[in-house]
């Protein structure tokens, strides 16, 4: 608010009592008032939260902290744009699936069933966490290479879908590399398997290495730890 309007309003109205505005549940004198106080106030008036988060708020209990979290994950863990796309696209849950595609008019697929077992709608929740075709790849992973990836024992949907703020950069790395492999089988109409995944999260460190040679090889050799040698 720019400070003549504070300066001048009062001066209609003095001298008492002081103008008071009900501002987030309590009145506020006009004098303390600024401009970030009259924009937090009107925008949450008619903020309406992103479709993503109703989406997903019905399935994982998500606090601000983490969504603000989720929305920066892609960026952080990993350098390759193609990963940061696919990620972005599954917070903000615009990923293209059957259940998506069918309710389109007209329906550009056949059927809004799980491309995997053709027993559920294919939604994103189905296709990355419950389809019994991916389960196996995260209990492989989990079983695999939980000790060396700090993994828990088994992952919750949550974490599967978003990451975790708890885990290294490159756990979080390689859940977007499963998940972008399962839906790269997808798009291709085969079942997706444990050895595509390790073949995706090689050529991920590969490209890694060789965008990190570079600038700074200590940093490269710092994410991937172990997995540098496998
Ligand atoms: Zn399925």
């Amino acid at each position: 608010m720019p400070a003549k309007y504070k300066t001048c309003i009062p001066c209609i109205v003095r001298p008492e009592p002081p103008i008071s505005l009900f501002i987030d549940n309590h009145f506020v004198q006009l004098q303390t008032l600024n401009t970030r106080k009259v924009r937090k106030h009107l925008s949450s008036l008619y903020f309406i939260p992103p479709k993503c988060k109703l989406y997903f708020q019905a399935f994982f209990n998500i606090s601000d902290y983490e969504w603000n979290f989720y929305f920066r994950l892609p960026f952080v863990v990993t350098m390759e744009t193609r990963l940061q796309d696919f990620q972005w696209k599954v917070t903000h849950n615009i990923l293209y699936t059957n259940a998506m595609l069918y309710r389109m008019r007209p329906p550009l697929v056949n059927s809004s069933l799980c491309t995997f077992c053709k027993l559920v709608d294919e939604t994103p929740v189905h296709l990355f966490i419950h389809c019994k075709y991916v389960k196996t790849i995260w209990n492989t992973l989990t079983n695999l290479w939980g000790p060396v990836l700090a993994a828990p024992d088994t992952l919750s949907g949550k974490q599967i879908i978003f990451g975790d703020h708890k885990f290294s950069n490159l756990l979080n790395h390689v859940i977007i590399i499963i998940k972008q492999t399962i839906y790269s089988c997808k798009m291709k109409g085969c079942l997706p398997s444990f050895n595509m995944v390790k073949i995706n999260i090689n050529t991920a460190k590969q490209t890694e290495r060789y965008i990190m040679t570079k600038n700074n090889l200590s940093t490269f050799e710092k994410k991937w730890g172990s997995f540098c040698t496998m």
